[in-house]
């Protein structure tokens, strides 16, 4: 009989070791980024109440429709979600325990998203975001600073090639006066929208803008423009984040079908596109949502963020042929014999202790079968350590990998002498 494997869930995928270093490594670049303009982290709970999201996102809006995994806690009745995006969450930590009462405040978290949208490349229904938030300022200097941090990063993992699209959805009450004209406008033209379209018509009009469907670009194309209806004080607000911008020499391109798909932002919306990642090519997107605060039960404050998608930031840096693999341990340890393998044990603790890492060989073996282990293990080189060895207090170092001009021969060292050795060797090779 055979017992059926169990899989993954569809959409959610395992990161194995070969591609987790390296995401290690990204977080890495992630953190220090974050934290040369002040930002600082937050961990925030996977699963919030459902209310939270449905307040924040919205009602109609895809994520809240149709991407959310929702279920009733079996134990007390809650009504729970996985987090479909970061920001509702953070608003709510920072609401619950009064982080902004005293002063502004940059957070960032990073982790697993939940959506249930049909997987393909560049979108799984498990997938990791950076989101960065700024809390308390009205911009647009933070705003503007917030667009050219991604810049930053892009040239930090070296990649070219993302373009920035930018746009301003006004105010709220711009907002209806152009949603009127909106409406009309389909209305006039009903039989030429779809059956998304048509549903959204009187809910959420500025949606359809967003759509993805071929037969509706024509259409809307045609729309009545939100930045007809801006006022000064926005249009002001979006002069500012473009002289920001053009003080920096970043190049943009204002979008003005660019609206999002959230209902939580105003003024501000931004996203970084790339075309090297087929449909899916937005690798970062965010914006101001001043109302957000207030709509989750805080004293109103403005604020502003952005979340990246991790997944295509890594594809984009494998496309781009950037190096993906984290560096091999430095010394693997080879040992036969009892007492051999107790000093072996012992010396790899003392390197360890020294800030070198080891891999300490286990299984036993024969010394070629454990050299050929040591040689696939990407470690630069092997400590051999045998009964002769052993009965002198020394160790057979052995590089594995050639660097430069340095000759690539085994020494003899004495066991309190091994650590120095190895790490002038390291030191060698790095300058050479
Ligand atoms: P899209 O238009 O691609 O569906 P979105 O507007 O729904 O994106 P946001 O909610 O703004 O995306 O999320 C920010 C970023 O997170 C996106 O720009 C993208 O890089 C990433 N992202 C969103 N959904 C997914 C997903 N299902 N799988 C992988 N990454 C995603
Ligand atoms: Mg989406």
């Amino acid at each position: 009989m055979t017992i059926a494997k169990i899989q993954s869930v569809r959409g959610m995928n395992d990161i194995l070791p070969d591609e987790a270093e390296f995401w290690d490594m990204f977080d890495e670049i992630i953190r220090s980024w974050l934290k040369s303009y002040g930002y600082r982290p937050l961990r925030l709970p996977i699963v919030e109440p459902t209310p939270l999201f449905k307040r924040a996102i919205g009602e109609v809006t895809d994520i809240v429709e149709k991407e959310m995994y929702s279920f009733v806690d079996s134990l007390n009745g809650e009504a729970l979600t996985l987090r479909p995006e970061g920001t509702a969450g953070c608003v709510r930590a920072v609401i619950q325990h009064n982080l902004i009462a005293q002063q502004p405040q940059r957070l960032y978290y990073m982790g697993q998203m939940f959506r249930h949208e049909r997987p393909q490349k560049g979108r799984y229904r498990q997938f990791y975001q950076v989101g960065v938030e700024a809390l308390g300022f009205p911009g647009p200097d933070v705003d503007g600073e917030q667009i050219l941090m991604g810049a930053r990063l892009w040239d930090d993992l070296g990649l070219d090639g993302i373009k920035l699209q930018l746009n301003n959805l006004g105010q709220p009450a711009e907002r209806a006066r152009h949603r009127a004209e909106l409406i009309s406008y389909f209305e006039r033209h009903g039989e030429e929208l779809d059956e998304d379209g048509r549903r959204r018509l009187h809910s959420n009009p500025l949606r359809i803008l967003d759509s993805k469907n071929p037969a509706l670009q024509e259409l809307i194309l045609g729309a009545p423009q939100l930045i007809d209806h801006l006022g000064g004080e926005s249009l002001a607000h979006f002069d500012g984040v473009q002289q920001v911008l053009r003080d920096a020499g970043q190049p943009f391109e204002i979008n003005p079908r660019l609206v999002r798909g959230l209902d939580y932002y105003n003024l501000t919306v931004f996203e970084w596109v790339t075309d090297r990642l087929g449909a899916q090519g937005t690798v970062c997107a965010g914006g101001r949502y001043d109302g957000l605060v207030e709509q989750l039960g805080g004293k109103p404050a403005p604020a502003c963020g952005f979340a990246m998608g991790v997944e295509r930031l890594i594809a984009l840096i494998r496309e781009a042929g950037g190096e993906t693999r984290a560096a091999a341990v430095d010394v693997y340890v080879v040992h036969q014999g009892a007492a051999a393998s107790r000093l072996a044990a012992r010396v790899a603790e003392g390197l360890r202790d020294r800030g070198i890492d080891v891999l300490f060989h286990c299984g036993g073996g024969s010394f070629k079968a454990q050299m050929k282990k040591a040689d696939a293990s990407g470690a630069r080189f092997a400590a051999i350590i045998g009964d002769d060895e052993a009965s002198a207090g020394e160790v057979t170092l052995k590089p594995l990998r050639s660097f430069g001009e340095q000759p690539n021969v085994q020494m003899r060292v004495t066991v309190d002498g091994l650590a120095d050795e190895i790490m002038d060797c390291i030191l060698n090779w790095e300058e050479s």
